[in-house]
């Protein structure tokens, strides 16, 4: 229904609205796929890793996407620590991060 469509499926999975309707950005790593969900027990990849042998691309990108916000959403209150881990990260690991997100996107359909 496009009434629900339009502010949830647009409006929180991209954070269309700019946090007017949700408090945050719908975005999720493997490991919350894997928490709620069984898609993860037969698949090739490892919902823990962003990077190296086996990593998921969910983790990957949302790894990258804190990465490429992480000004904006340092403050955050629901967002903050993530960023926080984040920023704990060596940039060895987060340079690694940005560049497999961009072969991932990369690869995605670009229509
Ligand atoms: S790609 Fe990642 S999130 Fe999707 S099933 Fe595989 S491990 Fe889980």
């Amino acid at each position: 229904m496009e009434w629900v469509e339009l502010p949830n499926v647009l409006g929180m999975s991209q954070h269309a609205d700019g946090g007017h309707m949700a408090s945050k950005p719908y975005i999720a790593s493997g490991k919350y796929i894997q928490r709620m969900s069984n898609y993860c027990a037969g698949c090739r990849y490892r919902p823990d890793r962003a990077v190296g042998p086996g990593a998921c691309p969910y983790t990957t990108l949302y790894w990258a996407f804190l990465d490429r916000h992480a000004e904006r959403f340092r403050l955050h209150p629901r967002l903050g620590q993530q960023v926080r881990n984040l920023e704990r990260m060596p940039e060895a690991q987060r340079a690694e991060i940005r560049q497999r997100a961009d072969v991932i996107r990369a690869g995605l359909p670009q229509d």
